[in-house]
């Protein structure tokens, strides 16, 4: 169903990204993949998808925290595309700490990554988006978008910004066939959940093996963690031809966690 498209997946070499940009690819999609890791690794993951696949898959570097680095990814997508049908905002990171604490520097890198450069990389496609009147903007949230939890202030800002960015450009790409969601993921098991364990932790003052059950899965009542293809396959059903009346929603995929 995405034959002919071209898409941009942000934070893309690890976890729910890499998910969603190998599901985009596998439905016709070409795909520029992003985010960091170890050179070898990503040209591996990048032939791998590529062969998966047989689309063309572009990898950019770009650190998402830096808007001039975002619109460089956006007009080398465009060189290597010809265009940018399909927009992916996923790239994000976490910090587990009471506020008391929290250090200010880790709420503007959480603000920078997890909020800002939606925000850029949307600026960046939009004018082409509406002058093509084809777009699909999907920014990956979190429950954290729509509820909070203690001890991640500025995670649960960001995410809520997310999903008040995703209703604005909704409104104003509704008439020049744009249109954006955001996802609302509960726990999936990947990178970033793993390496907040030790923090809440420390946070909740609890050893590090109750976590899972006490902090992570108490507030899934599947009892599972999400998986990135469930989200993954939900990105492309917003990409393609059935979703074009989803615009401007928050799309839990959570387990029954918001049911509580
Ligand atoms: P992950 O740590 O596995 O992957 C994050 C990706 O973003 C990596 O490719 C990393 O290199 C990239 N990245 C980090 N900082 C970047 C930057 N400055 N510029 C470019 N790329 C950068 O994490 P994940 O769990 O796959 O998370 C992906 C998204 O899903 C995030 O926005 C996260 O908030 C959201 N999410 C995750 C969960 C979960 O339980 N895992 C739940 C809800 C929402």
């Amino acid at each position: 169903p995405l034959a002919g498209k071209a898409a941009i997946v942000t934070g893309s070499t690890s976890g729910i990204g890499l998910g969603i940009a190998r599901r985009l690819a596998a439905q016709g999609a070409a795909v520029m993949i992003n985010g960091f890791g170890n050179a070898i690794e990503i040209e591996k993951t990048r032939g791998v998808l590529a062969a998966e696949t047989g689309r063309e898959i572009v990898y950019d570097g770009a650190d998402m925290s830096q808007p001039a680095a975002v619109q460089a990814i956006v007009d080398h997508a465009r060189r290597s595309f010809g265009k940018v049908d399909i927009l992916v905002n996923n790239a994000g990171i976490q910090h587990v700490e009471p506020i008391e604490s929290f250090a200010p520097a880790k709420w503007d890198a959480v603000l920078a990554i997890n909020l800002s450069a939606a925000f850029h990389a949307i600026q960046a496609v939009f004018a082409d988006m509406k002058e093509r009147q084809w777009g699909r903007i999907v920014n990956v949230a979190s429950v954290h978008g729509l509820i909070a939890s203690p001890f991640k202030a500025a995670y649960v800002a960001a995410k809520h910004g997310v999903i008040g960015l995703t209703k604005v450009v909704a409104l104003e790409g509704a008439e020049h066939g744009i249109a954006c969601n955001a996802i609302c993921p509960g726990y999936v098991w990947t990178p970033l959940v793993e390496k907040q364990l030790e923090d809440q932790a420390r946070s909740h003052g609890i050893p590090r093996e109750q976590v899972i059950r006490d902090v992570l899965l108490k507030q899934q009542p599947t009892k599972r963690f999400a998986t990135v293809e469930e989200v993954a396959g939900l990105t492309a059903f917003l990409c393609g031809p059935d979703a074009a009346s989803i615009t401007g929603s928050a799309l839990p995929v959570d387990g029954g966690w918001l049911a509580h």
